[in-house]
């Protein structure tokens, strides 16, 4: 049937913002360091390959992606730069993930014979990042000599390439940088030792979007911006050195309004009571969206660029706002729930204020917008 285009409801992004932020980055590193944006999870719900394909062309030399899954939706789109896989990679998709010219992270010596095995039986050549665990207690070998066995042992096939070796910072927003230095030093023991052995791999890389901010002397030969480019702040404070622009707004229209007299309630559970006459309006946005049941009686949104409470539960679809302070608010009126006017404090909601009702980070926000609301790129 393939229906036009008619929710209301949608996520704008501004592939500008995006653009912009990733020049910015680029401004920032030494030339012999390239940036890998990182596109997982849907380009943190911006739409992968529009974000990847602007990052690209704002300076951007590599993609960085959660699954393999992620990555050959890249290739299918006709992105030919280089991409890694930053997590684990089943060896059923092993085939796969080489035929497409996928860089993989390898931290096992069952998925690294595996890999050998598998690009000598295709006559390719697997492309590999060797994770080394500093810190972060998640992914990767643990100690130098199992990074050095592990090397040791992807080289010992000349269809490996070990291009790369990375670890992954724990506390790099933190302000006090004691536990990201002393990862920072094991990962250049770690990486020393392979040299003393001989090893010497070209891209070592260690930062995030909050180290690269941070810590310009950890950048090495290659920094991996996530959140930053999406223009959500990775720590606070760097605003001006770093001015991120915010890419994403969601917005809304209004589809409902109605009078409700002193003493009504509004929506399931009846968590609110009209104490005083006053208007409602309703929105076609609800959990099932990403738009968090918790924002029930907490959240707000622009109308008109004038501030308004959520009033009562957000529902699966909808939600319904307090818009007493606008006599004139009507069906089809413009809602901002997060976004707005940049520089104009009470006309602008940030997604970190979002983040902050809902006790979680910008990323989660983002994250959780659902595959119901449209990315609509301007
Ligand atoms: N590198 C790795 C291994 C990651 O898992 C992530 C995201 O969590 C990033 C880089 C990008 O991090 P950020 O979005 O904080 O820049």
């Amino acid at each position: 049937l393939n229906p036009p285009f008619y929710r209301e409801t949608r996520a704008e992004v501004s592939l500008d913002a995006v653009a912009r932020n990733t020049k910015l980055f680029c401004t920032k590193i030494a030339e012999s360091c390239r940036l890998m944006a990182v596109v997982k999870a849907n380009g943190y719900g911006h739409g992968a390959v529009e974000t990847a394909k602007t990052a690209l062309s704002a300076g951007a030399e590599a993609l960085g992606v959660a699954i393999l899954e992620e990555a050959l939706e890249l290739r299918e789109a006709g992105l030919d730069c280089p991409i890694l896989v930053l997590g684990s990679t089943p060896s059923a998709a092993i085939p796969l993930a080489l035929r497409h010219r996928i860089a993989l992270t390898v931290y096992t010596e069952e998925s690294v014979r595996a890999i050998i095995a598998e690009a000598e039986r295709a006559k390719s050549t697997a492309v590999l990042h060797l994770k080394l665990d500093t810190g972060m207690s998640r992914l990767g070998v643990t100690s130098k000599s199992d990074a050095l066995r592990l090397a040791r042992l992807a080289l010992s096939s000349d269809r490996v390439r070990l291009e790369g070796m990375f670890t992954h910072f724990a506390d790099a927003d933190n302000p006090d940088p004691a536990y990201t230095e002393r990862q920072f030093r094991t990962f250049l023991d770690w990486t020393g030792h392979l040299s003393g052995h001989g090893i010497d791999i070209p891209v070592k890389h260690c930062c995030n979007s909050a180290a690269t901010v941070r810590y310009p002397d950890m950048h090495l030969d290659m920094v991996r911006v996530g959140v930053a480019l999406y223009g959500l702040p990775p720590v606070t404070g760097a605003e001006d050195d770093y001015p991120l622009r915010q890419a994403m707004q969601l917005k809304t229209r209004i589809t409902d309004v109605r009078r409700l007299a002193a003493g009504q309630s509004v929506g399931y559970g009846r968590t609110f009571t009209a104490g005083r006459e006053m208007t409602a309006a309703t929105i076609p946005i609800g959990y099932a969206d990403g738009w968090s049941r918790r924002l029930s009686n907490n959240g707000s949104a622009l109308v008109g660029g004038v501030r308004v409470p959520i009033v009562g539960r957000v529902c699966m679809d909808q939600t319904i706002l307090d818009v007493s302070a606008l006599p004139d608010a009507g069906i089809g009126d413009e809602v901002v729930l997060f976004g707005g006017t940049p520089g104009v404090p009470e006309r602008y909601i940030p997604i970190g204020e979002v983040a902050d009702k809902l006790d979680t980070i910008h990323y989660e926000v983002v994250c959780m917008l659902g595959r119901r609301v449209p990315r609509v790129y301007a």
